[in-house]
């Protein structure tokens, strides 16, 4: 898993409204904000979560209303940079929790190992698709046939946009029968 959902410079920008169709021209600190729980060590996310249990939120005006993760998010914003390419991991294995010192960078193979030692063994590690049921990928087909943005249907369903290219050409799955 690689989100790579850019968040730019614009974390805390307010990009004005540009049309009816912009109702909600708050910043991504804003929304973000909006939505967590600071109840006790862990910060709940009390918005939306992906299939995998990762807080996410609408980017808003400032990233062309892309669906970003919350711990993303909450670590661009206590950072002051934006993760990229970089996997933002959870000391505390909790996906949803969006507090900043439990959020850590590290490379997806990092990330793996953690989980192996944690013991959330992916036995499929090596084959990312195999995440993905039928039933999923009947959901994404439909998101793309919805003209839904690939990217976020990427951070949706905790893959890769390459893979949801695939799905979309039908070079992984000849489709669900
Ligand atoms: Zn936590």
């Amino acid at each position: 898993m690689n989100h790579c959902i850019e968040l730019t410079a614009a974390i805390c920008q307010t990009v004005p409204e540009s049309g009816p169709r912009h109702p909600n021209p708050k910043s991504i600190a804003e929304r973000f904000w909006a939505l967590v729980h600071k109840g006790g060590e862990c910060w709940t996310w009390a918005g939306a979560t992906n299939n995998r249990g990762y807080g996410k939120l609408n980017g808003g005006p400032a990233l062309r209303f892309a669906v970003v993760l919350a711990h993303r998010v909450s670590f661009a914003i206590h950072n002051g940079w934006t993760p990229g390419e970089l996997e933002v991991c959870h000391r505390c294995d909790n996906p949803s929790c969006v507090n900043p010192d439990h959020l850590f960078i590290g490379t997806h193979t990092e990330n793996l190992h953690d989980a192996r030692r944690k013991g959330r063994i992916v036995r499929e590690e090596n084959h990312p698709r195999a995440k993905l049921t039928k039933r999923k990928v009947t959901a994404i087909r439909k998101a793309i046939g919805g003209g839904m943005p690939r990217k976020s249907i990427a951070v949706e369903y905790g893959v890769s946009e390459s893979t949801i290219g695939d799905i979309a050409q039908g070079r992984t799955w000849r489709g669900p029968r």
